[in-house]
């Protein structure tokens, strides 16, 4: 059994759906498949605002997003043309509108959107989007069948960010996707949700139908993990930034995970982990050229003439120093910065303390910058009134460039490269760290310097050539 997701380009339009379709199709002929699909691009977004619009009691012009979702989900099943299949998805999406317009009315009362209900709203896409490509197959000669994957992806009740119960999710999804397969039905799961144990629905993060894709291959033992998108892999760096990025024919688990968590959006960064414990491939596709050969993930990697695998980044962060010289000394100091940090539970990427230990720094979302410092505006009141800590400072519109490769693994040259060169590109460094992997080397600059770092970095590790000279076809001379 493989899983196949498909990423919200690529259930984008009636074409890419049926292009979608295709593959599963294709694939349905000689194996079973589970499909697991995103919202339609861009819905999500709407979704979340709006709730927030609600929220803000702004309920004519939250309903005029849900209005315009609608919109775009109607043209599509119009264009999909399914015939008298239509009418049942007509009125299996209008079911669902008429149950999200009745819950933005209730935010827009109350003038409040709790984590619970947000997940709820926000969750909405894939369980339209199912729908549609469920049909699409059945259709087209493809049993198919929409499942939520509330109904057997168990998490905890961490809203907005849930993390799943491996073992409960295994046992609901074999005797929920079990049957379906026995019976030759492909089913279409919802990717990005799950429900806790007693039924409330949660989201597992932004990009999670990726994470939801590894989760089920995970628990059921799929042989491998697919996830269509709409470049034609993981790349040497964002395609949208550096032209001349190239396809990684083949990478490890541990260079995706890295990739991932520092910026390449193309995957979830949590998906690696179940696909490491389960040994299974992930596969990642170009849904508009099905015939590429795409990116291998898997535990090795192959060898390559650089240190360096690719450069990736991550913008909207905020440098938060607390600084003071009476910090020196003063024993403590930084694990309480990071547990007040972590029990707001905010996501630090990088820590830096000077040398000189007058400072400690973190990165962080720039979103989380202000409930962060005055978490610890709290935590240090008495040695910011005895003048040991003379300040909590937030430095917002920054980014963090991470150098990525298995390569790097004590090798200093690459790090002596990577910083001559900022140096001569006048590339002004806020902060620096490297990974404790020694996969990465990460440092933090202004957001305006970010693109043009990338790119000279790029261009001073030749990740445009490819490491046999042949143009990234490592993986079709290892066949
Ligand atoms: P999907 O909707 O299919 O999940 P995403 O938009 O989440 O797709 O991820 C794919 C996007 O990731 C690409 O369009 C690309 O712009 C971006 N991306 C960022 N870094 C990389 C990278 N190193 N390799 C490939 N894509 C990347
Ligand atoms: N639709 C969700 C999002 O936009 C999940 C996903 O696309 O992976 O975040
Ligand atoms: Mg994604």
């Amino acid at each position: 059994m493989i899983v196949m997701k498909f990423g919200g380009t690529s259930v984008g339009s009636a074409a890419r759906i049926h292009a979608a379709a295709r593959i599963v199709t294709a694939a349905r002929a000689t194996e079973e498949v589970i499909v697991v699909v995103s919202a339609v691009g861009g819905v999500t977004d709407r979704l979340i605002m709006a709730a927030q619009q609600a929220a803000a009691r702004e309920e004519w012009a939250a309903q005029e997003q849900v209005t315009i979702v609608q919109r775009i989900h109607s043209e599509i099943l119009e264009e999909l043309a399914l015939e008298n299949a239509g009418s049942a998805v007509a009125d299996a999406l209008a079911g669902l509108f008429g149950e999200l317009r009745s819950f933005v009315q209730s935010v827009a009362v109350l003038g409040e959107v709790t984590p619970r209900t947000l997940d709820y709203i926000a969750g909405l896409g894939e369980r339209l989007s199912s729908r549609l490509v469920a049909a699409t197959l059945c259709v087209g000669g493809c049993p198919a069948e929409a499942v939520d994957a509330t109904r057997f992806l168990v998490t905890d009740t961490h809203f907005g960010e849930a993390f799943p119960l491996m073992d409960a999710t295994r046992t609901r999804a074999t005797a929920t996707l079990g049957p379906l397969l026995a019976a030759g039905v492909v089913p279409v799961v919802t990717g990005f949700i799950g429900a806790t144990a007693d039924g409330a629905p949660t989201t597992l993060g932004r990009g999670g139908s990726d994470y939801s894709a590894a989760i089920i291959g995970g628990v059921l033992d799929a042989t491998a993990i697919i996830i269509w998108t709409d470049v034609d892999g993981v790349m040497t760096a964002n395609p949208r930034v550096v032209s001349n990025a190239r396809t990684l024919p083949q990478i490890s688990y541990l260079e995706a995970a890295e990739l991932s968590y520092f910026g390449a959006k193309v995957l979830h960064p949590k998906t690696i982990a179940p696909a490491i414990e389960a040994g299974i491939p992930v596969y990642i596709r170009n849904s508009f050229r099905p015939n590429g050969l795409g990116t291998e993930i898997g535990r090795d990697s192959p060898p390559s003439r650089e240190p360096v695998r690719a450069i990736t980044a991550i913008a909207q962060l905020t440098l938060l120093t607390v600084q003071g010289k009476g910090m020196i000394g003063l024993p403590g100091v930084a694990a309480r910065v990071f547990s007040t940090v972590a029990q707001e539970q905010i996501n630090v990427f990088m820590i830096s303390q000077s040398s000189s230990e007058y400072n400690i720094c973190l990165l962080i979302e720039e979103r989380f910058g202000v409930r962060a410092a005055a978490a610890l505006g709290q935590t240090f009141e008495r040695e910011r009134a005895q003048g040991l800590i003379e300040g909590i400072a937030l430095q917002n519109g920054v980014s963090i460039v991470a150098v990525i490769g298995a390569g790097m693994r004590g090798l200093p040259t690459a790090a002596g490269r990577v910083f001559s060169l900022l140096g001569r590109e006048n590339i002004e460094v806020l902060a620096i760290a490297q990974g404790s992997s020694e996969l990465n080397l990460s440092f933090v600059l202004p957001t305006a310097a970010a693109d043009h770092a990338v790119r000279s970095l790029h261009a001073e590790f030749a990740l445009d050539v490819a490491p046999d000279g042949a143009g990234g076809s490592y993986a079709a001379n290892q066949r």
